[in-house]
């Protein structure tokens, strides 16, 4: 049997594919008559032009809809990546395409039926905004598995038509049982990125059991890699962060880890030989998995939450010897994103973030793309008010 080639776009595809599962993508079409009011925000014309300051509709709250004044939008490298349409296979961006998932507000107004949200409490929303809320998926509170879900940017509109429009903008009209509450002691600048960066780290390590006295191996420290270490130093692990740059070890001590190896030295690799419960894989770039996967003791696990381009070389040999797994995971299911926020609230855990006004959205882009930010961009939304 002859495998056909793959191009790199089809990799590229089929990575998405894994997140959005057999999901057949149609343009939508725009509905007429609906009562709607018009919000400030930043969108993307095409790929290749820069986010600016427009308007756009958003639906008068209906009877289980929360309306949030947005106060922060963190920047996930998904943004950038549906901006400029680098996801065009599976999933390609409608424009004007607003992005954003990672939103932190106020509620404005609430329908008639909303009983767990009153005007002036903080809320948040995340990368869902609905589901069908009738599958397995759902009635187990796993809406990120959802044949039918509806994600918070370039996705279907069910009420307006068109596509849902994201958190860059100054408000945001979301039923209620996809609204979080955010506890009041959060900084509300860093726990913006808990909507996405936190849950996908959360997640896998609730999961796969992280508790106190597991060694725990955290690779790569950007955006997801930090709030790892946070999550797995606050469960109580023993926390280990693998870094190409040495660089980073200090921040990594400071964020909470208890060591730092240098993966390129294969002296300090060698000594963390089949000893970790679980490892949590942030990198999205090209690198050797085998060599952690040897890291972990029998029975342990490997979580992929960054998503390489091309596919990773794994050696069978590596995981029948001690029965190790090799998983993924995408960001996670309503209820667990409250109990990760309640848990942020417990511990005081926030995102590291650099504030930037929207008007710096593009600047931004281009040092997310060279890694620049410690560790992640969080937009303070009232500067929209002088576009
Ligand atoms: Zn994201
Ligand atoms: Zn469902």
């Amino acid at each position: 049997m002859t495998v056909p080639r793959r191009s790199k776009t089809q990799i590229a595809i089929s990575t998405c594919r894994r997140f959005l599962g057999t999901r057949s993508w149609t343009r939508p079409k725009t509905m007429k008559g609906k009562s709607m009011y018009n919000s400030k925000a930043y969108s993307a014309a095409s790929a290749t032009s820069p986010l600016a300051s427009t308007t756009i509709p958003r639906r008068d709250p209906t009877e289980h809809d929360v309306q949030i004044e947005i106060v922060f939008c963190g920047i996930c490298h998904s943004d950038l990546h549906q901006v400029r349409n680098q996801w065009s296979g599976v999933m390609p961006t409608v424009y004007p395409c607003v992005p954003g998932h990672e939103i932190i507000g106020r509620v404005t107004r609430v329908g008639s039926a909303v009983s767990r949200f009153k005007p002036g409490d903080l809320a948040a929303v995340g990368c869902l905004v609905d589901s069908d809320r009738t599958c397995p998926e759902c009635r187990a509170g796993l809406e990120q598995f959802c044949p039918n879900f509806t994600l918070t940017y370039n996705f279907p509109d069910k009420h307006l038509g068109g596509v849902t429009f994201g958190g860059y903008s100054d408000s945001v009209v979301v039923d209620q049982r996809f609204v979080l509450r955010v506890p009041s002691n959060l900084n509300l600048a860093g726990a913006a990125p808990l909507l996405c960066a936190g849950i996908t780290t959360y997640s896998p390590m609730r999961h796969w059991g992280v508790t106190k006295g597991k060694k725990v191996g955290i690779v790569g420290l950007g955006g997801l890699g930090h709030m790892g270490v946070k999550f797995a130093h606050a469960l109580g692990a023993n926390v280990v962060v693998f870094t190409t740059s040495p660089g980073k070890k200090d921040d990594a001590l400071r964020l909470g880890a208890d060591e730092v190896v240098i993966s390129r030295n294969a002296n300090e690799m060698e000594k963390h030989v089949s000893s970790f419960d679980f490892i949590l894989d942030a990198v999205a770039a090209d690198h050797d998995i085998g060599a952690y996967i040897n890291l972990l003791r029998r029975d342990g696990n490997i979580t992929l939450v960054g998503a390489p381009e091309n596919p990773l070389a794994v050696s069978a040999f590596g995981l029948i010897f001690g029965r190790r797994s090799l998983s993924g995971s995408p960001i996670g299911g309503i209820p667990e994103t409250q109990e990760m926020l309640d848990f942020c609230g417990q511990h005081n855990i926030t995102a590291d973030v650099e504030v930037i006004p929207i008007q710096k959205v593009n600047e931004a882009y281009e040092r997310l793309v060279k890694a620049d930010v410690k560790y992640r961009f969080s937009i303070d939304m009232a500067s929209l008010k002088s576009e």
